[in-house]
């Protein structure tokens, strides 16, 4: 980047900064990864370049014969990935992704059958705000008041009466695994389509260690950018049937030209995905978020649900003192970044919260393990018990900076910035 630094000094200069913060600070935002230098060489390539409406050898514009390659070989990895029968990579994130299966398969004021956002959905799965939940009559389920579980009886009753016309499932905010397969048969129980958004689990599932929704729901949706770990953005599985529904339903229905240098990105990621070490990298996020969890409950906090079988688990501060806001905003100065999240029947404001979200999926691509995850949780505690103490949190931060040094990221990315 050393044009980039001659001649946009002021871009480059917020580029190196941000490449510092990620490296010095401990993210434990459960959305959020650190990509290879490989998914950023290719996002960054000339691709970007290219006008591509339409699909492989079916495009509106000449000269795609290169895109055309780098599309169906990102298409075909994500099919072997997740043994999907066919794919659509194109969406830009998430909610386009999700928009992309309410628009082909619903009419404005059907019924939609989703989970709470207060207990863990998306805004895409039907807040007011949202086109989700603007356009459509959306019902929601939430977790069991004593499990802070799902409780497929309630969501059966609820399918039961409100016959919707689809049932989605999947979270942000979850952290016990869900049963597609009981999801597909409350469903087929109401002649529901099943569409299950895996935003957050895509990494896990892709690796086996969360059972996978492919085999039981018509629709999948995801980002690639989250326990995934690749470029930010979207795509949609499907069943053959509807193949070509959703692809129309993509372009021209929601979206002009794909980002063919996020695909080929996308492709990138897809193939680091088949390999063994991420799959023994999902299988260490679990257990770094479990080890983390407990080590927080033995520190006398209340984890939502009992703890965790995911990526990330919730921790209830209402008995604390302080809420999410406050807590999140305290951490932050200690360098240790998390969100506030609510929790379920959470008495807070969603932008107050009782809560804290912590993830795995960005200090387990550092190369930490459970002797971190916990060190991280006793940081955590010291601050949240003297969130006052400014010395306190001065110290605490340049405990996170000592252990942050031992696990560099973007090392190599970072001296070749700073030379330049
Ligand atoms: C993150 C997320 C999305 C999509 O987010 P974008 O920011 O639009 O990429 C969709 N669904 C769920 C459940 C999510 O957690």
């Amino acid at each position: 980047m050393g044009d980039l630094k001659k001649k946009d000094r002021e871009i480059y200069d917020a580029i190196l900064a941000e490449a510092k913060r990620e490296d010095q600070n401990l993210e434990l935002i459960a959305s959020e990864n650190f990509v290879s230098e490989e998914v950023l060489e290719a996002q960054g390539s000339v691709l970007t370049n290219k006008y591509a409406e339409g699909y492989p050898g079916l495009r509106w514009y000449n000269g795609c014969h290169n895109v055309d390659i780098v599309e169906k070989i990102a298409i075909e990895r994500a099919r072997k990935l997740f043994g999907a029968e066919h794919v659509n990579v194109q969406p830009h994130a998430g909610t386009p992704a999700n928009m992309v299966i309410y628009f082909a398969m619903l009419n404005p004021g059907d019924t939609v059958l989703a989970m709470d956002l207060s207990c863990g959905g998306h805004l895409s799965h039907g807040n007011p705000h949202n086109f989700s939940g603007k356009l459509y009559k959306m019902v929601s389920y939430g977790v069991n008041r004593k499990t802070e579980m799902l409780d497929y009886e309630e969501i059966a009753a609820l399918a039961k009466k409100h016959k919707p016309r689809m049932i989605v499932a999947g979270a942000s905010a979850y952290s016990r695994t869900i049963d597609f397969k009981k999801f597909r048969q409350i469903a087929d129980s109401v002649g529901a389509y099943l569409f299950v958004d895996i935003a957050h689990i895509a990494g896990l599932v892709a690796s086996g260690v969360h059972e996978s929704p492919v085999p039981y729901a018509h629709f999948v949706t995801s980002t690639t950018h989250k326990t995934l770990r690749g470029p930010r953005g979207g795509f949609i599985m499907c069943k053959e049937e509807f193949a070509k529904k959703i692809d129309t339903e993509v372009f021209p229905g929601a979206q002009g030209g794909p980002l063919e240098h996020i695909i080929a990105a996308k492709a990138v990621c897809f193939k680091e995905a088949m390999s063994k070490e991420f799959k023994n990298y999902q299988k260490q996020i679990v257990k770094n978020a479990k080890a983390f969890s407990n080590e927080m409950t033995k520190l006398g906090y209340r984890i939502v649900a009992g703890g965790t079988d995911t990526h990330l688990f919730l921790v209830d501060l209402s008995k604390k003192g302080i809420t999410g806001k406050g807590a999140a905003t305290v951490l932050d100065r200690a360098g240790i970044t998390v969100n506030k999240n609510l929790i379920p029947f959470d008495p807070q404001p969603p932008a107050v919260a009782s809560g804290i979200r912590i993830g795995t999926p960005a200090v387990t691509t550092r190369g930490m393990k459970e002797a971190e995850m916990r060190l991280i949780a006793g940081l955590i505690d010291k601050v949240l018990s003297d969130p006052e103490n400014e010395k306190n949190i001065t110290c605490i931060r340049g405990e996170v900076r000592k252990l942050v040094k031992k696990f560099p990221l973007y090392k190599k990315l970072i001296r070749r910035l700073e030379k330049e």
